[in-house]
């Protein structure tokens, strides 16, 4: 019998960061422009330009290692890492290479657990090349589109100490959201400003020494991350069974055939041939720099769910939904500042908002209800202005068109009515009408009650004062 097999994957993500402008010379940092409309003699390499560091994007590669508890490097350098593809016009991309940003730091899943990091060094992207189908020949061209390339990236190298796809995506969704928090990229994976390659590899269970690993490449989302090292993994057990050997190799991830295929051998460091950039002087950072870039950190995520669960008393899942992103969290601190009742801004955002949300194809950010105006309508509920049903309208309105709780209620009538004589009307011809559910009602079955109330609510467009409908029913029904 063989030992049972324990995976370890190593994830290396690259992340965009969205500065103004390109890494090393003055192009706009833009995606979705048209092609080569963002370049300049200095990224598309030519002979005799000089390039400059965007101080910027060191300062966007030092917030993240502080976010992600690293030791920043006072002193750093930047070096040649040289290859040859047609998306990299000057045939060596400046990277770092033995004394990089950041070492160390961690990132904590949301189950405790903590995957370390080896570094985070910055470096240039590429451009991109666009296969194309032979609308300039009558064969098939590729063409380069070099925007991209010179676009500053951060590269963050997490030790192999994930045990699974699914802690591979837990550790994705932290990093994106402490990025986004810190405001240093928009990292979307379908545009491609967060990258992710994984080496996996598996070994015998409780063993130290790591098994030979492939890189897989080419996952463009959380879902084909997770996919690609599943299918990986078990790839490799299929290997152990059969007695093949697992060969160290890059392997890409086809997402329409749901599979893994070979790409290459792996290349070894030396082949790419590092040295410092000339043309660069190292790069130095004095300590108040660094400490003014480490005090404008706003609150983590993290830190974040943990206050609200104890200052708003909200559960969990409500904290980890409310936190994912910072507009969303601030635009709830808001709301229930407003309200002054926290939960109901919790539940009101968590339910009847986001169902709205969804029904329009909107989110809190392009909505254009404000915090102010949902609080308020939180506030007309709880004084009895409104019921909660109508509220419901309200909110919907409110989301899809903005305006104020008020005006709408009026507008649209929707004041609640606690009027006694015109309740009795509608209480009277709903008794009337559902003579059946009465019958059932005094026969025993008191759920037929609530049926009988909805009609009345229904009745009354929403208004009707829930407790006096109540009262009235239980009167004429004793
Ligand atoms: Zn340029």
């Amino acid at each position: 019998m063989s030992a049972a097999l324990e995976t370890v994957i190593g994830l290396e993500v690259h992340v965009e960061l969205s500065t103004k402008s390109k890494m090393f010379c003055g192009c706009l940092n833009e995606f979705g422009a048209d092609p080569n409309t963002h370049v300049c003699p200095v990224c598309l390499g030519m002979p005799g330009t000089l390039p400059v560091i965007n101080k910027r994007a060191v300062e966007f590669l030092c917030k993240a290692g502080f976010a992600l508890e690293c030791t920043v490097a006072p002193f750093s350098k930047f070096d040649r890492k040289n290859y040859f593809y047609p998306d990299m016009p000057k045939n060596y991309q400046i990277s770092q290479y033995d004394m990089p940003l950041t070492t160390g730091g961690r990132v904590v899943l949301p189950s405790g657990k903590a995957i370390r990091l080896n570094r985070i060094h910055l470096e240039e992207d590429t451009g991109k090349n666009v296969h194309a189908g032979g609308h300039m020949t009558t064969s098939e061209a590729t063409l380069i589109d070099y925007n991209r390339a010179g676009v500053p990236l951060m590269e963050i190298v997490s030790e192999p100490e994930i045990g699974s796809p699914d802690e591979a995506e837990q550790y994705l969704m932290v990093l994106r959201d402490v990025m986004l928090y810190i405001g240093v990229s928009d990292v979307k994976m379908h545009e491609g400003s967060l990258r992710c390659d994984a080496n996996v590899s598996i070994r015998p269970l409780g063993t130290k020494e790591l098994g030979t690993k492939t890189e897989i490449k080419n996952m463009n989302s959380f879902k084909s991350v997770v996919a690609a090292l599943e299918h990986e993994i078990s790839r490799q057990h299929a290997c152990v069974a059969s007695g093949e050997r697992i060969v160290q190799e890059t392997r890409g991830w086809d997402e329409v055939r749901g599979l893994t295929y070979s790409m290459r051998s792996k290349e070894q460091a030396h082949d790419y041939r590092y040295f410092p950039d000339p043309d660069l002087p190292p790069l130095s950072l004095d300590e108040a720099t660094l400490a003014s870039w480490r005090s404008e950190l706003p609150e983590l995520p993290a830190q974040r769910r943990e206050r609200f669960i104890t200052q708003y008393g909200i559960p969990q899942y409500d904290a980890n939904v409310l936190t994912q992103s910072r507009f969303d969290a601030d635009y709830f601190e808001a709301v229930a500042s407003a309200s002054g009742d926290p939960k109901q801004a919790s539940n009101w955002l968590m339910g009847d908002v986001r169902k709205s949300l969804e029904a329009h194809g909107l989110t809190l950010s392009t909505s254009k209800m404000t915090p102010a105006a949902l609080g308020e309508l939180i506030s007309m509920v709880k004084g009895g202005a409104i019921t909660g049903r109508a509220a419901k309208e309200v909110c919907d309105v409110l989301v899809a068109a903005g305006g104020d709780p008020k005006a709408i209620v009026e507008q649209r009538g929707l004041a609640q009515v606690s009027d006694e004589s015109a309740i009795v009307a509608i209480v009277d011809k709903v008794i009337a009408a559902q003579a059946e559910s009465v019958a059932a009602y005094k026969g025993g079955k008191a759920k037929a009650l609530d049926f009988i109330v909805g009609q009345v609510m229904r009745e009354s467009r929403g208004r009707a004062n829930v407790d006096v409908v109540k009262r009235l029913l239980m009167e004429r029904l004793g």
